[in-house]
């Protein structure tokens, strides 16, 4: 016990990805070493990106891989995907993305799809967010395919949250309206190379305007990145370090690291409280009785109900 959590403290990449498997089976064990590793977190700046396909994202994100890797910061990324259901979609997207940067033992890629496994996405994104950070990388940046709900929250638990729009937003104002402007701290828009980019920065200026801009609040800027050309990373790596002083500064993130201890927890308890009504509702045969060949059925209510009373008796005469 604890040797996977040693050596993922040694930064070593094959411990750590091995060890993010196993916590993706929901195994027990694997679950005690991240206990080990979990009082040596909290180091990393955690990076959301998130916007339409196609918007560029990826492509950013190699950029700013390069970006943060020229000033000797470590970089671990988690792309998230998902819409795709094989895990055999999730190593290709990690070769595809990891290209330009393959070589580099200071970055590390993972790829998640969701696979039904009980905490959803959402855990499963904060326990390699959390081995990332233990195995000392400076900097997480999470990934994500699209803009769906829970892209989006997943990204908005991030220390900033990077919204990627391109001119001629289109769709985009409908991502917006989604709940996407409350996450953004920093706008990129990217394309920058293409017509109507004067018009796209003014319509995102005015959402922002129109948002409500507390006085004393963050006003997210935005960047304009060409990045397929490379162009305005540096300003938008500005963008990110202003956003991230100002948090410093205000106590920010000591409030949004909290939260994010909050949401491990919640998130946790419903694993943990879901794993163990399987079991029993297993034991109990309330399936089965929900669909008897003859007879009345059990209705899911009444089932739920048993389960969590059968759970409740079992606590309460002590046994485990
Ligand atoms: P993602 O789906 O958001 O990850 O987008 P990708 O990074 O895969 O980029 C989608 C396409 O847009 C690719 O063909 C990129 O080469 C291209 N692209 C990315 N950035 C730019 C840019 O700044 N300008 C232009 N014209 N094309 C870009």
């Amino acid at each position: 016990m604890g040797n996977l959590a040693d050596q993922v403290l040694k930064g070593e990449t094959r411990a750590a990805a091995r060890l993010m498997r196993l916590l993706d089976d929901e195994i027990p064990q694997a679950f005690d070493e991240l206990k080990l590793l979990y009082p040596q977190t909290g180091r990393a700046r955690i990076i959301g990106i998130t916007g339409s396909p196609g918007s560029g994202k990826s492509t950013l994100t190699n950029r700013l891989i390069a970006g943060f890797r020229a000033r000797g910061q470590s970089v671990g990324v988690v792309a998230i995907d998902p819409t795709s259901p094989f895990s055999g979609g999730a190593i290709l997207g990690d070769r595809i993305r990891m290209q330009d940067h393959e070589a580099d033992p200071g970055v590390f890629v993972r790829s998640l799809a969701t696979r039904g496994n009980l905490g959803g996405l959402s855990r499963s994104t904060r326990n390699v967010v959390h081995v990332m950070d233990a195995m000392g990388k400076d900097i997480v940046i999470i990934e994500t395919v699209g803009v769906g709900q829970d892209e989006v929250d997943i990204v908005g638990t991030a220390h900033t949250s990077l919204v990627v729009l391109v001119p001629g937003m289109g769709d985009d104002i409908q991502a917006i309206k989604a709940g996407i402007l409350e996450i953004a701290d920093v706008f990129v828009l990217n394309k920058a190379d293409r017509d109507g980019v004067d018009r796209s920065e003014r319509e995102i200026r005015m959402m922002i305007e129109l948002g409500g801009v507390d006085p004393d609040g963050w006003k997210p800027p935005v960047a304009r990145t060409v990045a397929l050309r490379n162009e305005g990373i540096d300003e938008l790596l500005e963008f990110i370090d202003g956003h991230q002083a100002w948090m410093a500064d205000r106590g920010e993130l000591a409030k949004r690291q909290k939260r994010a201890v909050e949401a491990t927890y919640w998130e946790s308890v419903k694993a943990e409280l879901l794993g163990l009504a399987e079991r029993r509702t297993r034991e109990l045969g309330l399936i089965e009785q929900m669909f008897p060949e003859s007879g009345e059925p059990l209705d899911p209510y009444t089932a739920a109900e048993q389960v969590v009373a059968s759970l409740m008796g079992e606590l309460e005469n002590g046994a485990t």
